[in-house]
Parts: C-alpha cells; structure tokens; sequence
C-alpha cells in the first residue's frame, strides 16, 4: 500500500501539534512506521488519505458498535445542530436520555453527564472521596480510567505503551493516595484493605479489563470485591467507559450479575462524540453539586449534539439487544478462525474474548493481568500489526489494546480477516 499522502500530512502536523498527534497512541510509537492519516469511514470500513480501505477494529477506540457513520447518529446530529450547539442551560434531551440509561443500567438512579470518560473516572473518584470523607484509592495495575493525576500510576493502554506508567507532573502527594492491587488476584486487595482501614474511600476497576488487551475477571474475582467492600465499608467503582453499553444493554454489571456502588461511562456513551457520564444510587449522586458539597461542573457538559448522538445510539441498542447475542458470535467466530490459522502456522499466542471485545497475545501462558500481558512478545507484535495493516485489516498499533467488533462488519469482513491472519502469520 502507498501512503504518501498520510505520511506528508504527519510531517505537517508534527511541526504544530506535538509528535503529530492529540492522543499518544495514535502515533504509532509502539510499532514503528507512521500514523495513517483517515480522510472518511462508512460501517465497518475506514478510508485513508491515499485512498486505502481498511475493515477497522479500533473503532475509534471503542464507541462505534454500529459501525462508522451510523445513520440515525448522524442525523440526530445533524438536525440538533440546526437549532444551535450549546446553550448553557438545561435542555430536554438531558433529561430524555438520563431516564433511558437509567432504564437499561441495573442498579443506577442518577446519572451525569461530562466530556470524557477521563472526566468521568476523575469525577467519579472525587464523588466518593467526598462522600466516604476518606482519601485513598485502591486500582489495578494495568486498568486505564483515563489521564488524570490520580490513575497514572501503573495505568494501561497508551501509559503502558510509552514505559511511562509514572508521568512526570504526576506530584507524590496524589501518588501516594493511589494503592495498587493486582488484577485477578482478591488477595491483593484485602492485604492493602486490611493495611489501610478507614483510610480507602474506593476500589475502581475495569470489569472487564480491556487496556491491557482484553482481560476478563476470573471467576469470583467480581463478587469477592463486592464481599470485601461490603466487609471494609468501601465503595466499589466499575470503569465501565469501554463496557458500558457494550457487553449488554446494563454493561458489565447486567453481564456478570455484580452490583458496582458507582458506574463511569464514556465511549458507546456518546455515539462517536466526547461524552462520558457517572451514575450511582440517589444517595451518593446528591452528594454532588448543587445538591450536594462535592463539586463538579462542565461548560459544554450535556452538549445537545453529544446527547443527541448519545440518545441516538442508546435507542438502537435498547430496542435491539438481539445485536449483543450478534456481536458475541461474530466474535467467537473471528476468534475461532484465528485460533485455527495461528495454531496451523506455528505462532504461540492467547486469545482473550468476551463479547464484542478481543485480543490476541503473543504470550505463552495465560493472560490475567498485567504482567502476564506484559510478556507477550511485542516484536511478533509489530510484524502482525504492520502485516494485517498491508493487508487492510486495521487493529490498534499496541498490543496492549483491545479489538472491537462492529455491528457493521459482515461474516465476509471476518473471513477476510482470518484470511489475512493466515498470511501474515506464515511470516512471523
Ligand atoms: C477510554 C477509557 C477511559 C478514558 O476515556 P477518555 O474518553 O479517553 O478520557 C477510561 N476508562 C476506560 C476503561 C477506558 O477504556
């Protein structure tokens, strides 16, 4: 493939943006080579600036589970947009798509809205710090919950990727409030729960882990956080800014059956547009400003485009949740095949799985946390991202990140897919 146009406009961009791009991991500094640059996308396609198609797994990280361009999307936005882009006020559909995702989300009576799920998770944080009046929080190494000061510590996705999971600016005042647990492992927990009583306002995790690759709980690991919570008077967070409306109509908590004290939500959220949200029982939501002491605000908060987007999306998934049990076996599918063509070709991997969400590791054990993912093999890595992107096949330039499946892509795209797999794995 030629990329002559995306790499002119990467040289451009890094002469006033700072190494080209507005989000690290876009930069393709994991795996070498250069970002591409994507000029449109329909469905499950994107389209370069070269002209180069590719079936996208990225997603845009994650909140396109109908596809590029969804039609009602769109045009929700389109018709908002006409009748002005922010008020500053309330407006209706604040309140219309609050009671929708209130209404599929077990276990929420309340809901805000912020600008990222970054903002959510700082927000969320805040929330019950406030309310616990406590200022310690335990997280996991390797779940990501966005860039704020508090969860850069051992933080997945792109803070893995660059080797800095400590950023400098992050003060030790913050990091030091910041415990650190080990995904899977309810020993972890209860040892810094025990270590530190009263101290701990939190437990904040993704359900689902899915910025260190795809990394399901095991079995237990759930509801013996919800058993240590309960026991050390601990308020549990679920990050579900990936899983939200993702894994089920209710998300991870509808999925696994656990109940989380407060749910962060970003991505699938706002329809392809930045939005995120925070939601708990009544009683901990009207702790919040104006009702309540802990303060949290948003200019462009509950922006009508971003909700119109959101409400749009929400809708489709709530009168269709048959597209869940879809995803699910497009997924096991893809997985199914690439397993096959892998184990043909000699190449020692793990596939991880849970509903539309994917990831293979060039590791030899299996993947349950964040050192388990961090031996898998990053140079395979690199000549399989670089090899499924010749062949038009776009997955995330880390491999600490997930792949996500789209409504939009057809049993051809997946055959396509494994066919690719098959080639390039012949190579590796
Ligand atoms: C993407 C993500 C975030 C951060 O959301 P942004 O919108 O990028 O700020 C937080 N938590 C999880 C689990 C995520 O996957």
């Amino acid at each position: 493939m030629i990329y002559k146009r995306s790499s002119e406009l990467f040289a451009a961009a890094k002469e006033v943006i700072p190494g080209g791009v507005n989000s690290p991991v876009r930069a393709f500094n994991a795996v070498g080579g250069e970002p591409l640059f994507i000029k449109e996308a329909k469905g499950a396609y994107m389209y370069d600036e070269d002209g180069n198609k590719y079936i996208d797994y990225i997603n845009s990280w994650g909140p396109l589970i109908l596809g590029h361009a969804f039609d009602p999307v769109v045009n929700a936005v389109i018709e908002k947009a006409k009748k002005g882009t922010s008020f500053g006020t309330p407006t209706e559909i604040e309140t219309t798509i609050a009671e929708l995702a209130v209404s599929m989300v077990p276990n929420i009576d309340k809901i805000r809205f912020v600008n990222s799920g970054t903002e959510a998770c700082m927000s969320a944080v805040r929330l019950a710090r406030g309310f616990k009046n406590r200022e310690k929080i335990i997280k996991f190494a390797g779940c990501y919950h966005g860039h704020s000061d508090s969860f850069l510590i051992q933080a997945g996705s792109g803070a893995v990727t660059f080797g800095t999971p400590n950023s400098p600016g992050v003060t030790q005042g913050t990091a030091k409030d910041t415990l650190l647990a080990t995904y899977n492992d309810l020993e972890s927990v209860e040892d810094l729960l025990k270590a530190n009583q009263g101290e701990i306002a939190c437990i904040i995790l993704e359900p689902i882990a899915g910025n260190m690759g795809c990394i399901p709980p095991k079995e237990g690991f759930l509801e013996g956080l919800r058993k240590l919570c309960d026991e050390y008077d601990v308020l549990l967070i679920f990050d579900e800014v990936m899983t939200g409306f993702r894994l089920a109509r209710g998300g991870a908590q509808e999925l696994t059956g656990v109940d989380a004290d407060i749910v962060c939500f970003g991505k699938v959220i706002g329809g392809g547009l930045p939005v995120g949200a925070f939601a708990a029982r009544t009683e901990i939501m009207d702790y919040l400003a104006p009702t309540g002491p802990v303060y949290q605000a948003g200019t462009l908060s509950g922006n009508p485009l971003a909700m119109a987007a959101g409400l749009a999306m929400l809708t489709e998934l709530n009168d269709n949740p048959e597209i869940y049990t879809s995803l699910a076996q497009k997924t096991e599918y893809l997985h199914k095949g690439i397993a096959e063509v892998l184990i043909k070709n000699n190449v020692t991997h793990t596939i991880n799985r849970r509903g539309s969400m994917i990831s293979v590791h060039f590791a030899e054990e299996a993947v349950v946390d964040f050192t388990s993912a961090a031996k898998g093999n990053n140079d395979t890595f690199k000549k399989f991202f670089h090899g499924l992107l010749e062949n038009g096949i776009y997955i995330a330039p880390s491999a600490f990140e997930t792949w996500f499946l789209t409504d939009a892509l057809s049993y051809e795209d997946l055959d396509a897919t494994i066919a690719a797999v098959d080639k390039v794995s012949k190579e590796l």
